[in-house]
């Protein structure tokens, strides 16, 4: 492809303010929880783009939706691009949504040009990229992958009990789960383009990050139990005190992802729960809740091997009780130099600045990513601000990364 695309940008900046409209909350605060009624007045207003693109639309038993622009070969695998529109609440209007309707905008642009893809080119919007309702994210692509399992699923429930079979059904996705999950080869390459959601492109006067690895945490529940007691009358020897454990667990893991030497390695203690959480009563309870992110899942699994040693060594010398529970642990994404090196082609031919970078958040591709080569290609945000309502991306970013995305998709495609 080498005429620029010249579609006006401000067609597809209405169509994300409307899109914004769709919210449970009052705009421009964008509330969107999955199978909500806005959720689902959202897609259909987005498959109504679809359907006016040509588009051919199929939907998934937990509804994934796809929308297929029908390439020339089409028993060819098809090129997949997309991301998500259900938003956390009290969010804004380009998280995900950029990746979805400048897909659209990417095919309308390739459209408009007259080209014609050898392979399909198929627009996702992925079901729950956020974990608001069920408590675990990327549901959607989570399935597609395989890393889901049906059953797994069944098992899901929201706050109020009910189950995503009930929710799923009511909202109008039927069929089994055991159709969700791709097999690999499905489609030839993804790519997903997304807003940074951290501040580096914006500080450094960048116009895309091609993104080469996406971090993914490890989520590990500890509880430990020792014995609660007067703070004055039980005197120090002999105590089992469950929070000084935990203080020890705390300094353990910082120390583990440290020790890595690699600014990659991230650990956190963000919870810590202290029962019965009194002045003058020693802690007999504590549960802490552990996310450990790596691009490396090898260097990320031996920093959770080292809290795990940590746990049987402060539960040995204290005489504590720690009981542990690996809620997730993600296996880390490494992005496909193919389309990576395509990307790069695109962002040169376009005449866009950019660099290589890691992706600190997790998102559909890394789920794609166990069925497909995948890459992702981020734009800015202002502030590097995210899941709030003041989110922004510029309208010359947001084009940046259409042009960009638009280039790839066709070269991928033919
Ligand atoms: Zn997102």
């Amino acid at each position: 492809m080498t005429t620029k695309p010249n579609r006006d940008i401000d067609h597809l900046i209405g169509e994300l303010n409307i899109l914004a409209q769709i919210s449970e909350a009052e705009p421009p605060v964008v509330t969107r929880v999955v199978f909500s009624e806005a959720d689902l007045r959202a897609r259909a207003y987005v498959k109504g783009l679809f359907a006016d693109a040509g588009l051919t639309i199929r939907e998934d038993a937990i509804g994934n939706t796809f929308a297929r622009w029908q390439g020339s070969d089409p028993d060819l695998a098809p090129i997949g691009t997309g991301s998500h529109i259900d938003a956390i609440p009290n969010a804004g209007l380009y998280d995900g949504c950029v990746g979805v309707l400048g897909g659209l905008e990417a095919i309308r642009v390739l459209q408009q040009l007259g080209f014609q893809p050898r392979r399909s080119i198929e627009l996702i919007i992925f079901t729950s990229e956020e974990p608001t309702r069920f408590g675990l994210g990327c549901l959607g692509s989570r399935m597609i992958g395989g890393v889901l399992s049906p059953s797994q699923a069944t098992a899901l429930r929201d706050k109020e009990c009910r189950s995503l079979d009930e929710l799923r059904t009511q909202a109008g996705f039927s069929g089994s789960l055991d159709s969700v999950a791709l097999a690999r080869g499905h489609y030839h390459q993804f790519v997903e383009l997304h807003i940074e959601q951290g501040p580096l492109l914006e500080q450094e006067g960048l116009d895309l990050g091609l993104v080469t690895a996406i971090a993914a945490p490890a989520s590990l529940r500890i509880q430990i139990e020792g014995e609660g007691g007067h703070a004055g009358a039980k005197l120090m020897p002999g105590r089992k005190d469950a929070l000084a454990a935990a203080a020890e667990l705390i300094l353990a893991l910082e120390s583990a992802a440290k020790s890595t030497g690699v600014i990659d390695t991230v650990a956190t203690v963000g919870v810590c729960e202290v029962f019965p959480g009194a002045v003058n009563s020693i802690p007999s309870r504590v549960r802490l809740e552990t996310d450990i992110r790596d691009i490396d899942a090898a260097r990320r699994d031996r920093v959770l091997t080292s809290l795990h040693e940590a746990c049987s060594d402060v539960s040995g010398r204290r005489g504590v009780v720690i009981t542990t529970e690996l809620v997730n642990a993600d296996p880390p994404a490494t992005c496909d130099p193919v389309i990576l090196d395509q990307l790069e082609a695109s962002a040169i031919a376009a005449g866009k600045s950019f660099k290589r970078m890691v992706s600190r958040a997790y998102h559909d591709s890394l789920f794609m990513a166990r069925i497909a080569p995948v890459a992702m290609l981020f734009i800015p945000c202002r502030g590097g601000v995210s899941h709030r309502p003041d989110e922004y991306a510029s309208p010359e970013w947001i084009g940046a990364g259409i042009h960009v995305l638009a280039r790839t998709l066709a070269s991928l495609a033919s």
